[in-house]
Order: C-alpha cells, then sequence, then structure tokens
C-alpha cells in the first residue's frame, strides 16, 4: 500500500490506477483504423500515454478502455509494449461515449485490481503527456476532488447567440483549456459517473460531472504542450514535435 507520493508530501492510502480511454474511433482524424492505433512518431497513439503511465511514479496499475471491435489488436499491442508491466496493465472493452469508456475502466479496474485511493484518467489521444505531468497532478490534490491539467487560454475567447452575434467577451485571465492527465479521488469520481447515460455522452471530461455533483475541482497548469489529436492536421503537427524532440 502506498501511503507517501513521491513527487510530494500528499498522504493517501491505498494505490492509484490510471485509466487510458482509447475507445474512440478514427473518424474526426480521416483514420480507417480506431485513432489510438493509428502511427504517430513511429509507435501507436496509444502507446505514448501507456509509456507515461509505467514512467509515472505514482501509477501502481493501469486500464485501457478500448473499441470492442478492437479489443484483440490492443490487448496484443499492450502486452507487446508492457513486457515487466504486464501484470500491472489490463485492456477493457469502452463504451460509446468517453465518460462512458472512462466509466468501464473504473469497473474493470475495480474488478481486477480492487479498490483505488486515487484515478487518473488519460486520453490516448494527447500522446505528450509525461509521467511527471501525472505525478504533478496526483501531488497537487491536495484537499480538492479532483485535479485538472490545463493550459492558460491565450486566445480572446467570444461567446456568441443567434446568427453568430456575440453577446459576451470572457475574461480570459480566469480561463482554461482543459487536458487530461485528470487526478481523481476514487470515491468521487466513481459517484459523478453513476449518472444516466444521456449525461456521460454530454460530457466533454469527467471533471464536469464532478462539478456537477458540488465536487471540487482545481487546474494545474500545465507547462509542456500536449495536444490531443483529432484531426489530420493535429496528426502532423504533434509527429513534428516528436520529431523535435518536445515529447
Ligand atoms: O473524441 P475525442 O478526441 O474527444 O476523444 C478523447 C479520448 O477519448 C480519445 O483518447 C478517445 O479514444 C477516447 N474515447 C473513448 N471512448 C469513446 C470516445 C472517445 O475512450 N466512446
Amino acid at each position: 500500500m502506498r501511503t507517501q507520493s513521491p513527487s510530494s508530501d500528499l498522504d493517501f492510502a491505498g494505490p492509484v490506477v490510471a485509466l487510458i480511454a482509447a475507445a474512440g474511433s478514427g473518424e474526426r482524424l480521416g483514420a480507417a483504423e480506431p485513432k489510438a492505433l493509428v502511427q504517430c512518431g513511429g509507435q501507436p497513439l496509444l502507446a505514448w500515454s501507456l509509456a507515461a503511465c509505467f514512467e509515472s511514479k505514482v501509477v501502481d496499475r493501469v486500464v485501457v478502455a478500448a473499441p470492442v471491435s478492437h479489443l484483440a489488436q490492443v490487448s496484443e499491442l499492450v502486452s507487446s509494449i508492457a513486457s515487466d508491466n504486464s501484470s500491472r496493465v489490463v485492456v477493457t472493452a469502452g463504451a460509446d461515449s468517453r465518460s462512458g469508456s472512462v466509466k468501464a475502466a473504473l469497473a474493470s479496474a475495480v474488478e481486477t485490481f480492487g479498490q483505488p485511493a486515487i484515478v487518473v484518467v488519460n486520453d490516448a489521444a494527447r500522446p505528450l503527456v509525461s509521467g511527471s505531468l501525472i505525478d504533478a497532478c496526483v501531488a497537487a490534490l491536495g484537499d480538492a476532488d479532483a485535479v485538472v491539467a490545463a493550459a492558460p487560454v491565450v486566445d480572446t475567447i467570444k461567446q456568441t447567440g443567434a446568427g453568430n452575434v456575440v453577446v459576451k467577451t470572457l475574461d480570459r485571465a480566469s480561463l482554461w483549456a482543459a487536458q487530461t492527465p485528470q487526478a481523481y479521488r476514487y470515491d468521487v469520481l466513481a459517484s459523478a459517473l453513476a449518472v444516466p447515460d444521456d449525461q456521460l455522452k454530454a460530457a466533454t471530461d469527467d471533471a464536469l460531472l464532478v462539478e456537477r455533483a458540488g465536487g471540487v475541482v482545481k487546474v494545474f497548469s500545465s507547462v509542456e504542450p500536449n495536444p490531443k489529436v483529432t484531426t489530420a492536421f493535429d496528426l502532423a503537427a504533434v509527429e513534428l514535435m516528436i520529431g523535435s524532440g518536445s515529447s
């Protein structure tokens, strides 16, 4: 049982499990296979976030949520990468929404490894995530219910109404673009995800569900580039960053 994170004075009883949401399609990327299996910088996209989980000093176990249609391929890939870590990682079937996949991965984590103390959620679509960013989010939990890696918004953000007419310019000093990793207390995340499917489908991240349930969510300023691969342009940009040593 872990009692202290090496990267902070955070005390918590019980293991830390990382969930990787990798069950999305490659549709917006224009790929014929699921996004997690698309090649990025010489290996499948999923391999980068999996390596970051293994690199983390606080993550004990990892659960990958994979598309039902590609469970065998993802399991094969994970086994080939995990080697010495193979007893620490399982692959499970995701769901038809991102938060549904996170919920399925969390259930699998409890069933396979027992109840964790802390859960870290990662999108497979963010290949530049590092073990140290995961550790920093866990270390930043303190008394909060969740910590979300985020970047300060640099653009001026306009809110529009009908006909694209601007109704408000938001104060960017208080705006953040939320990313993953996101660290949660287990009980907080489990109860936030215990909502009907339509609410899971509408959630763009799991922290939103925690906020709605009245939980305290903090942001952790992520200084390194940590973009999400959504389009073919994103993929090309991330490959350039990997090639130039930003990973
Ligand atoms: O679609 P989007 O890029 O927002 O997906 C973010 C992450 O959530 C991706 O890593 C994707 O694989 C994952 N996802 C999932 N299950 C879904 C949809 C998306 O695990 N049903």
